[in-house]
C-alpha cells in the first residue's frame, strides 16, 4: 500500500525523521511546516492522510483539523494528530476537532505505520489491498487483476484505480471533481472531461462480462457504482 501523506510539522528534525520512515515504507511524502503551507498544498493535491502536529507556529494543528473537517472537499480526509502532550483532555480535544487518531511523541515508526494503515482501512478502503467482489465482478489489488464471472478483464491503470474507488464506495454519487481528487489526486490541472473518457473506457472493458451496467451516469451530478437498477 502506497499513500500520499502530508506531514505538517514545524520542527525540521522531526519532519525529516517522519518523512524518511514513510518513504522507506513506500509512501509518498508532502511536507508542510505550518498550517498555511498545508492549506496551499491541499488546495492543489488532496493527500490520502494528514499527519498533523498540534503545536505549530501561527494556526495551531487543532484549528487546521477543524478547518479541514468543515470543508466539503476535505471532510473525509484521514487526520492523525501528533503531539508531545499526553494529557487525556488534549486527546479528547484532538478527537473532537475531527482527528481520526492521535499519536504522542516520541512514537516508534512501526506504530506510526500501523496507525496510518488502520486509518486508511477505515476511511479510504481503496488504499488497502483487500480483494473486493460485487455481483460477480472481482478486483484484486495485490495481483492487479479483475475477473468478471471468472473471466479475466483487461483494464488500463487509470480504469483500474477508478473501478477500485467505485467498488469501495458503492451506491454513492461522485461528481467529476470528486473523482479527480480521489482517483487522480488532482482537481486543478486535469480537465473534468478526462473523467468521461476513462468512464467510457472502463465501461467498454466491463462489457465483456456484462458488468458495464454497474457504472451508472447520474444526470447533472456525476457517476455511481451500483448493483441496484437505475
Ligand atoms: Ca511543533
Amino acid at each position: 500500500m502506497s499513500a500520499n501523506i502530508l506531514v505538517v510539522e514545524d520542527e525540521p528534525a522531526i519532519q525529516e525523521l517522519i518523512a524518511a520512515n514513510l518513504q522507506h515504507a513506500g509512501h509518498n511524502v508532502l511536507r508542510a511546516y505550518d498550517a498555511e503551507d498545508a492549506i496551499r498544498i491541499v488546495r492543489e493535491t488532496l493527500p490520502d492522510v494528514v499527519l498533523l502536529d498540534w503545536m505549530l507556529p501561527g494556526m495551531p494543528g487543532i484549528q487546521l483539523a477543524r478547518r479541514l473537517r468543515s470543508d466539503e472537499r476535505t471532510r473525509d480526509l484521514p487526520i492523525i494528530m501528533l503531539t508531545a502532550r499526553s494529557e487525556e483532555h488534549d486527546k479528547v480535544a484532538g478527537l473532537e476537532a475531527g482527528a481520526d487518531d492521535y499519536l504522542t511523541k516520541p512514537f516508534s515508526p512501526r506504530e506510526l505505520l500501523a496507525r496510518i494503515k488502520a486509518v486508511l482501512r477505515r476511511r479510504a478502503p481503496q488504499m488497502t489491498e483487500d480483494a473486493i467482489e460485487i455481483e460477480g465482478l472481482r478486483l484484486d489489488p495485490v495481483t492487479h487483476r479483475i475477473f468478471g464471472n471468472g473471466k479475466p478483464l483487461d483494464l488500463g491503470p487509470t480504469e483500474f484505480r477508478l473501478l477500485h474507488f467505485f467498488m469501495t464506495h458503492a451506491e454513492r454519487v461522485h461528481s467529476r471533481t470528486q473523482l479527480l481528487d480521489q482517483v487522480w489526486g488532482d482537481h486543478v490541472f486535469v480537465e473534468e472531461r478526462t473523467v468521461d473518457v476513462h468512464i467510457r473506457r472502463l465501461r467498454s472493458s466491463l462489457e465483456l462480462s456484462g458488468h458495464d451496467w454497474l457504472i451508472q451516469t447520474v444526470r447533472g451530478s456525476g457517476y455511481r457504482f451500483s448493483a441496484l437498477a437505475e
